[in-house]
């Protein structure tokens, strides 16, 4: 994998046992994106492809229900915002938004981490870690009562994202917060004090208040990985600050390069544009659903682009999406039920080389095409790939007789049609495909099969 520190590629193993990885989870005032669920497949696309190679996995997704700014560096905590605009209470929210990320998770076959620790529910030792910072001299209490880590005390700064301390201006903001307190504009605050805030708040050595959203990853990644991170997994834009200040915040209170490596996704656009709430453009699974495509349809197009380019998706993709993997579950349908696997080299190569998931997907392509090549052993190398591309290729496809309404929807349109009638043609279309139907108008007429 692409290590963003080190800038080369590296081999992942695995230090103890199981190949250790944290991912850095969702913050749950609002539901995942498409461009979310992105970053979060890339970990289970690692996890598969290094069980696949007969390596264990142990991964750890944290929750965050606490201590997370907005993204536009207002002075506003992301769950108290919308608890303010909803009226509820903000745990109550956060809930809600875990159980609707778990779904979205399970409708993409992502495969479960081993846990998901709760901001909230780690506050002892989000506590002793800072409390360990200051009494090796790392962090500090600040003239406001907050306390701070002092970026100057690490020597590496930077090294991760390459925003080295001489180059951060004073003046710019990097950090949420009335930061008062603090003795330099790089530092960034482990504790904030509560001051008028009286929700989401915590007892400390400090007085009562709340963490920083950094050290929540170093408190959780080093108690549930017991020290040491082989592999950590977030979007490209975590790089800086998030990452820089919890390599510094882990190593620190380790003593050690805690991460050996750091893997970033870039992220997703949709039709050419940034998905933002303020543009109206945010796509969810839901939405994906709603137009009566496969969920994952969503997973099948994220795989046709490598993690680490930037990609555009659109309604159209999706839509390809959805019926090649129609036709390749056909396949798999139409050529027995053996769950037999064929080792293939090239698909192998392409998932332990970087994740290079559009050429495993080139190959399956080949391999469809492949008139040499058998319906069993087709079946069995397609069962292979779909180790890692989970996308459950063996399913079958629906082949449910259609109700007695439908079938009168049916025969209705071919005499529309036949009467060239084609406004009332199309609505039946629409009809037809509310209910599930795709229709076709060949050469032979109407054709119509399951979404
Ligand atoms: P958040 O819920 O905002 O904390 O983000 C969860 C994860 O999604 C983080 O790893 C982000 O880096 C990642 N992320 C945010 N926006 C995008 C995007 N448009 N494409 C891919 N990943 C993203
Ligand atoms: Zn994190």
């Amino acid at each position: 994998m692409y290590d963003t520190m080190s800038r080369a590629l590296k081999t992942i193993s695995s230090s103890d046992g199981a190949v250790r990885i944290y991912c850095c989870g969702p913050t749950v005032y609002r539901d995942a994106h498409v461009g979310n669920l992105r970053t979060f497949l890339l970990s289970d696309l690692i996890s598969r492809t290094l069980q696949m190679t007969g390596l264990e996995v142990t991964l750890v997704q944290n929750i965050t229900d606490v201590g997370h700014m907005a993204d536009d560096f207002s002075e506003e905590d992301k769950m108290l915002a919308e608890s303010e605009k909803t009226k509820v209470d903000p745990f109550e929210i956060a809930r809600t938004f875990e159980a609707r990320f778990h779904l979205d998770l399970q409708r993409l076959n992502i495969q479960g981490a081993d846990s998901y620790p709760r901001a909230s529910e780690k506050m002892p030792q989000m506590i002793a870690a800072i409390e360990k910072l200051i009494d090796l001299n790392y962090a500090y209490v600040g003239s406001d009562g907050s306390v701070y880590f002092d970026a100057t005390s690490f020597p590496t700064y930077g090294a991760l994202s390459g925003n080295k301390l001489e180059a951060l201006k004073p003046g710019h903001r990097y950090e949420f917060t009335d930061e008062g307190g603090k003795r330099f504009h790089a530092d960034w605050a482990l504790w904030k004090l509560a001051g008028a805030r009286t929700q989401m708040i915590w007892d400390s050595p400090w007085g009562a208040g709340f963490p920083g959203w950094h050290i929540e990853c170093s408190a959780m990644s080093i108690e549930l990985l017991d020290g040491h991170v082989d592999l950590h997994i977030g979007g490209i834009d975590l790089r800086f600050p998030h990452h820089e200040n919890e390599r510094a915040q882990s190593d620190s209170l380790t003593g050690d390069e805690t991460v050996d490596t750091w893997v970033h996704g870039e992220h997703l656009l949709f039709e050419g544009r940034k998905m933002s709430k303020s543009a109206g453009n945010v796509v969810l699974l839901q939405d994906v659903i709603d137009r009566g495509l496969d969920p994952l349809s969503l997973r099948f197009a994220l795989l046709e682009n490598r993690y680490r380019s930037q990609m555009d998706l659109s309604w159209a993709s999706l839509e390809a999406a959805h019926s090649t993997l129609k036709r390749w579950r056909q396949l798999l349908a139409d050529s027995g039920s053996g769950v037999e696997l064929k080792f293939d080299q090239e698909i192998s190569d392409a998932f332990t080389t970087d994740l290079d998931t559009p050429r495993a997907m080139q190959r399956i392509r080949a391999i469809e095409k492949d008139s040499t090549i058998g319906a069993l052993d087709k079946r069995a190398l397609f069962l292979f790939a779909d180790q890692v591309l989970g996308l459950e290729l063996d399913r079958g496809v629906e082949s449910k007789e259609p109700s007695d309404e439908i079938k009168a929807l049916l025969a209705a349109r071919i005499t529309a049609r036949a009467e060239k009638n084609w406004s009332l043609s199309d609505s039946l279309r629409d009809q037809l495909s509310e209910a599930g139907l795709e229709i076709k108008d060949g050469a032979n007429g109407q054709e119509w099969s399951w979404r």
